[in-house]
This record gives C-alpha cells, sequence and structure tokens, in this order.
C-alpha cells in the first residue's frame, strides 16, 4: 500500500513538474514578443502561440491557411517569403526571411525551423515571427545619415561625391561637361552669433530648401557640405549661362530677408565655379578647385560669381607656397624692423618713428610687408609677427633712450586679429613694463576696420590701453569706414591721413578741399594729425600751412634700418643741442 501510495505521490509530483514546466514555456512564449506557428505535416494541422494578433488579422489552422498568410504580404516581398516558408521543397532544415506587411509600416522576419522524420520526410516545423520595426527604421536612418545632411535634407558630401563621380564618367563618356559650384554664406560665424546655434541652422536649413528648389530636374543637384557651404552641380550645362542663371535666381532671392524665428536676416553668398574638363578630371580635384575660386571671391572682400581659370590657381598655389615658408620664417625669426621716422611740420623736429616689418628669407631677399602681412592674416601667424614686432619695436625704444637719453614715440601696426585676442593689452602693457619705457611713447596704428568689427570690446580695450597711458592712432584715415561721427567719441589720440589723399592734394582743387576739411576736422576734434606719404616739398609746405602736425614720407626719410635710424638720431641729437 505504501509502495503504491509512493508511487501516486511521484506521479503527482512528476505532473505538477510537467505543467509547471509547460506554463513556464508558455510564458516564455506569450511574453517574447513573437508570434509562433507549429505545424504538423502528418496532421495538416496548424497551432498559433504567442503574440499573434501583433501580426496577422487571419487565423492559421491547415495548409490551405497559412496560403492566406501571403495575402497580409507586400507583393515585392511574397515570393522570398513563400520559398522560406515552403522549406520542405528544398534540402534545408532552416529558412529565414524579412517582409513588409502590405498597407502597414510594419517589418517582420519570419524564421523557420524543419523537422523531418527518420526517412528524411518532414514532419513538423516552426515559425517563428519577429517584428523588426524598429530595427529596420534605425538601419534605415543610419542609411540616410550616411548620405543625406539631416538639417538641410540635401545629399551630404559623401552623397555629392558619389554622384559626381557617375556624373563625370558619363560626361567623359558622351564628351559633355559637369559645372560644380561652391556656394558659401558670408559671414555666417557673425550671424550665428548674432542669432544663436538655432536660428542660424533655421537660416541654413530655409537657404538649403531654397536651393533644392533650383535644382528642377536630374541634371542638377545640390548637397550641404557643412555650416555655411553648399555645393551644386550641372550635368552638361549650357555654358556658363546655366550656373549663371543659378547665381541670378539666388542673387533675387537674397534681395528679400529669411524669416526666421524672431529675426529677419539678409545675407549674401559667394559662389565659386569650375568645370570638367576644363578644370579637373577627377571629382575631388574639381570640387576642391571650385572651392579655391570661392575662397577668392571671399577674400577679395566681395559676394558674388567667379569662374575658374589658371591664373586664380597659380595664385592660390603661391600664397599657399607663401604661407609655409611665413610658418617656417616665424619659427626661424627671419624677420627685421625698419624705421621711418615722423617730423613736426612747424619745428622739424623728430616725432617719432614707426615701425615696419621686412621679412628676409633663408636666401637674404627683403620682402616687404605688403607681399606677407596679408597672408599671415589669413591664418594665426599675424599674431606671433605681431608678437615679435612689439617686443623689438619696444626693446629697440630702450636701447635708444639709454643710449641717447631722448624721447620719442615708437608707432607699432597692429593687425585686428592681434588687436583682437583677449591677451592683447595685457602683453603689451607687459612688454612696457619689462623694458621700462613710458607708455606715452607707444603708440599703435590700428586701422578703420579694427573699429568697426567689434565696437564695445575694441572700445573698451582702447580705453584700457588709454588709461595706462598708450597713445593709438588710427592709419589709412580715409581709406575706410570714416564716419567723422564715429570720430568723436573713439579712444585714440591721432590720425593718420592715408597717402592717396595726399597724393591727390596738390593735383586738384577737391584733393585740397578735402585734405583741409580732414585736417580741420580733426584739429577741432582734437587729436593729432600725421600726413603719410609726403614726397614733395610742396606737399609739406601745404601741410603746414593748413596746421597739420606731423608728416611722414620720403620726402624726410625712407624707411630704414636700425643702424641708420640710430645715426639720425645723433643728428637729431646734436640739432636739439645747437637749437
Ligand atoms: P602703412 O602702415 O600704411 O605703412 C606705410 C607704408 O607706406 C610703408 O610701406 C612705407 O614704407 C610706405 N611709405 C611711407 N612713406 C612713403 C612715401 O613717401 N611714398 C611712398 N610711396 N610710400 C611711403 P611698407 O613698409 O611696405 O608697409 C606696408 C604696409 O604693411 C603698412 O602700411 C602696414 O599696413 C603693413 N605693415 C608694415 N609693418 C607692419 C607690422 O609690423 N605689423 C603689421 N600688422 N602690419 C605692418
Ligand atoms: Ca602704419
Ligand atoms: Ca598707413
Amino acid at each position: 500500500m505504501d509502495e503504491f501510495q509512493y508511487q501516486i505521490d511521484l506521479l503527482k509530483a512528476l505532473n505538477q513538474k510537467l505543467n509547471g514546466e509547460c506554463s513556464m514555456y508558455r510564458t516564455l512564449v506569450d511574453t517574447s514578443g513573437n508570434a509562433f506557428l507549429y505545424y504538423s505535416f502528418a496532421e495538416d494541422t496548424c497551432l498559433m502561440m504567442g503574440d499573434w494578433d501583433r501580426f496577422f488579422e487571419i487565423q492559421v489552422r491547415n495548409r490551405d491557411d497559412l496560403n492566406q498568410l501571403f495575402s497580409q504580404v507586400r507583393e515585392e516581398d511574397v515570393e522570398p517569403l513563400r520559398r522560406a516558408v515552403y522549406i520542405e521543397e528544398s534540402k534545408d532544415s532552416f529558412s529565414s526571411q524579412e517582409f513588409c506587411r502590405k498597407n502597414k509600416k510594419q517589418w517582420v522576419e519570419c524564421e523557420v525551423n524543419l523537422i523531418r522524420d527518420e526517412m528524411g520526410g518532414p514532419k513538423e516545423k516552426l515559425l517563428r515571427f519577429r517584428d523588426i520595426t524598429k530595427f529596420k527604421k534605425q538601419n534605415d536612418d543610419l542609411a540616410y545619415m550616411a548620405y543625406f545632411d539631416t538639417l538641410t535634407g540635401l545629399y551630404n558630401r559623401n552623397r555629392f561625391i558619389q554622384e559626381l563621380v557617375g556624373w563625370i564618367q558619363k560626361a567623359s563618356a558622351e564628351e559633355t561637361t559637369v559645372s560644380v559650384a561652391f556656394i558659401n554664406i558670408n559671414d555666417f560665424r557673425k550671424i550665428n552669433d548674432g542669432i544663436g546655434v538655432l536660428v542660424g541652422d533655421e537660416l541654413l536649413s530655409q537657404f538649403g530648401r531654397f536651393l533644392k528648389e533650383l535644382c528642377v530636374d536630374s541634371t542638377m543637384m545640390c548637397a550641404h557640405l557643412n555650416a555655411d557651404t553648399y555645393c551644386m552641380a550641372v550635368y552638361d550645362p549650357y555654358g556658363k549661362r546655366t550656373m549663371e542663371s543659378v547665381y541670378r535666381q539666388i542673387h533675387e532671392r537674397l534681395e528679400q530677408p529669411f524669416s526666421l524665428t524672431e529675426h529677419q536676416v539678409f545675407i549674401t553668398v559667394s559662389v565659386g565655379v569650375a568645370e570638367y574638363p576644363e578644370a579637373a578630371g577627377e571629382p575631388l580635384a574639381l570640387m576642391e578647385r571650385a572651392e579655391i575660386v570661392m575662397f577668392k571671391v571671399k577674400h577679395e572682400g566681395k559676394s558674388g560669381i567667379r569662374y575658374f581659370d589658371a591664373p586664380i590657381i597659380e595664385d592660390f598655389v603661391q600664397s599657399a607656397q607663401m604661407e609655409h615658408r611665413l610658418k617656417h620664417a616665424v619659427l626661424e625669426k627671419e624677420f627685421l624692423l625698419y624705421y621711418q621716422p615722423q617730423f613736426d611740420t612747424e619745428t622739424k623736429h623728430l616725432r617719432g618713428v614707426e615701425a615696419l616689418v621686412r621679412w628676409r628669407d633663408e636666401e637674404g631677399r627683403i620682402i616687404s610687408p605688403g607681399e606677407f602681412i596679408p597672408i599671415a592674416e589669413k591664418s594665426s601667424l599675424i599674431v606671433d609677427i605681431g608678437e615679435w614686432v612689439m617686443e623689438r619695436a619696444i626693446s629697440t625704444l630702450a636701447r635708444w633712450k639709454k643710449r641717447f637719453g631722448i624721447s620719442l614715440i615708437m608707432s607699432i601696426n597692429i593687425s585686428a586679429i592681434h588687436f583682437a585676442m583677449e591677451e592683447f593689452s595685457h602683453r603689451l602693457i607687459q612688454l612696457v613694463e619689462e623694458y621700462e619705457v613710458a607708455p606715452e611713447e607707444i603708440e599703435l596704428e590700428i586701422t578703420e576696420s579694427v573699429l568697426v568689427e567689434d565696437c564695445e570690446g575694441i572700445r573698451k580695450k582702447l580705453e584700457i590701453l588709454r588709461q595706462y597711458g598708450i597713445q593709438t592712432a588710427i592709419d589709412d584715415f580715409g581709406t575706410g569706414y570714416s564716419a567723422f561721427s564715429y570720430l568723436r567719441s573713439l579712444p585714440v589720440q591721432t590720425i593718420k591721413i592715408d597717402k592717396s589723399f595726399i597724393d591727390s592734394m596738390l593735383k586738384d582743387e577737391t584733393g585740397n578741399i578735402i585734405v583741409e576739411s580732414i585736417v580741420d576736422m580733426v584739429n577741432r576734434l582734437g587729436y593729432e594729425t600725421i600726413a603719410e606719404g609726403v614726397e614733395q616739398q610742396e606737399q609739406l609746405d601745404y601741410l603746414r600751412e593748413i596746421g597739420c602736425e606731423y608728416i611722414q614720407g620720403y620726402l624726410m626719410g625712407k624707411p630704414m634700418p636700425q643702424e641708420q635710424l640710430e645715426e639720425l638720431l645723433e643728428e637729431q641729437l646734436e640739432k636739439q643741442v645747437w637749437e
């Protein structure tokens, strides 16, 4: 009896365990998020399990029902799915196929496992359906990101290049041309800083959409390459006219502002065009050349369109070489300072000197700043050069003071980029203290472009320097923005009237009037005046007559090396002793 009871208990326990396991497997199937279909070949019956309703609206109970499954599937996926599902018709025992539901944005992966009997015939099979919509979307997003710019919806660089490769192959076969244009929004960084990054993005996206609309057919395409740069290509353009007409349409559009969140923004663009095969035979080289032409438009300070021609590239190569050599020059300190004297028109006494940098290259050639300063200004090299100039000028002044015991002004040219550096004033004051010169003996020459850049910041800096005692002069006065209205409130002491006015001064009546009124106005506002580029005695006489206090020019002395200037200082000293 005990034995029997024992058997019963054991069976119960086994049964319980089986039930438990069964329910565990059920739970697993039901919560897996997948749908399963079990098919028995012998009985021609199907068993649906798991999250079936999530995938299909039909019930599948036998082979005929199974066929209905395909009515739920996108047409192009029916055949591949059928092959996967009827795996018994092949030699395999596993298959897998993705498909998309008809009229639904649901992607499903179907995996089929076939179990064969001892004879190798099909016995049963299990189909598993898994929702892969999310995964597909991620994949699509990745593919999109790989080829499209998410901000503008335009092609990105990769896609543009890929397409351009094809276009150029085709153009080569058909013996025709492909035109590529680089389109850059001028001063985008300033705009972006002014309106904020989000609104800046709005602008980029609106402008991008506009460019896309210009691509009217499949012979045109457009890409957004980076923040402010777009690239357009035209297959078999109708000479320059196609790009010209694109540019005209852009130009027309830009006469109106872009309406952004709380902002109305006007922009201008610089466009550089290069054409296959004239400019280059390879897609990347073609794009590079269009970009160079675009830079050329920019550096000339203009908006507009320009087309590739050989001199532009030569220019570019030359300035790239110059920049390379200049880097070396900065490292090796291949610079020297020349000094040009400035005199009082009344007393003829020396007021001071302007320090003018020269570059003596490895072969000993003297290169003028007009050639290399603009190139240095395009890179950070100007700051290194400027730092060298400041230190050399100030240390030389200290030397002269010790040696000759005289006081004179050292005028130093400062580039806008250098002046804008945060640590500029600090560094200058440091040098003045290190070499123990009087701050009043240092005069910075800045151009009007410095003043218009960021008026408040610049004003503050000028104020700090003035309070410390350092002087400032506006160089090349009259060639820039020169609104007299802004002069009134500037913390500067001296105005240097540009050589071009002095040149035209005695040539005609208007030349006279202009210089006279400048000198008059500047004097009345309480600034000192220096006339630059005085070459003739008559010019000097006239300038003295109209009240210009100081002059600088070849007539009184060209820029000269240090030793030569020291001779002049000695002479000057004797004069002062005798006078
Ligand atoms: P700038 O500051 O206007 O300097 C005056 C230029 O006119 C100098 O040319 C000078 O040699 C020349 N000049 C002076 N008097 C006469 C004259 O009577 N007739 C003629 N025809 N020319 C005269 P330079 O030395 O070649 O300098 C050219 C420009 O290079 C300067 O123009 C200045 O903008 C820049 N520069 C020179 N040195 C420096 C420097 O150390 N730093 C920076 N940032 N720029 C410099
Ligand atoms: Ca100057
Ligand atoms: Ca000047």
